[in-house]
């Protein structure tokens, strides 16, 4: 059987296929990459090789963080998926939450961690924990890759959180700009250009 090609060389600054757009980098993918592995560390370190954590996705921003995410981890854990999608606009969210699919698993008296890619006004995970607090979990636990801290509306304290970011809109690794930019390995800010 032919080897496989070595890996290609990748320049974290280019704007991987979307020629001629302005996509800055802000947090460069070996960065990222670092970030998802000491995340999923910590997060292991809390959890017993028992009682495996069931890692909820929230989608579709969270796609690329929780598979590194799972990948990263040392212990044994499993995935579920949950779409919800958060009334407003294009870049703010409203907080009024509509269920798009729900988790398939029963959470009851499971060891839960909610992944997400990023917390704005807090407004949609503050939904999230009440909605699944009341499933009965045996706990719940945050993980974010991503916080502005000047948007946050709601008191949250996410125990995880990978960076602290300024108040400004970001696509890249997960996160889109009307559907695009999700595929970006890295966390990138639009040129002005973009803000519609
Ligand atoms: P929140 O309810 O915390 O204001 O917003 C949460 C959701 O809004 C995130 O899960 C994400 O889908 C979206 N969001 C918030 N800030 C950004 C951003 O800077 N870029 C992108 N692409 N989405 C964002």
């Amino acid at each position: 059987m032919e080897a496989a090609p070595p890996p290609a060389e990748q320049d974290p600054g280019a704007p991987h296929g979307y020629p001629g757009e302005l996509v800055s980098v802000l947090i460069d993918q070996e960065t990222v990459q670092a970030k998802v592995r000491e995340l999923a560390a910590a997060v292991a370190a809390d959890h017993t090789l028992d009682t495996p954590p069931l890692l909820v996705c929230v989608l579709k921003g969270a796609v690329m963080f929780t598979t590194d995410f799972a990948r990263a981890m040392p212990i044994p854990s499993e995935m579920d998926f949950m779409a919800i999608s958060s009334y407003g606009s294009a870049t703010t969210s409203s907080g009024v939450v509509r269920i798009l699919k729900d988790l398939n698993s029963d959470i009851t008296d499971r060891r839960v961690v909610i992944v997400e890619d990023i917390i704005d006004s807090g407004l949609t995970l503050s939904w999230l924990l009440k909605n699944l607090q009341s499933r009965g979990p045996a706990a719940i636990d945050v993980v974010t890759l991503l916080r502005k801290p000047e948007a946050v509306k709601v008191p949250l304290e996410p125990r995880y959180v990978g960076f602290d970011i300024p108040t400004e809109f970001v696509v890249g690794y997960g996160l889109d700009y009307a559907e695009r930019y999700r595929d970006l390995p890295f966390v990138g800010l639009l040129g002005a250009h973009m803000y519609a």
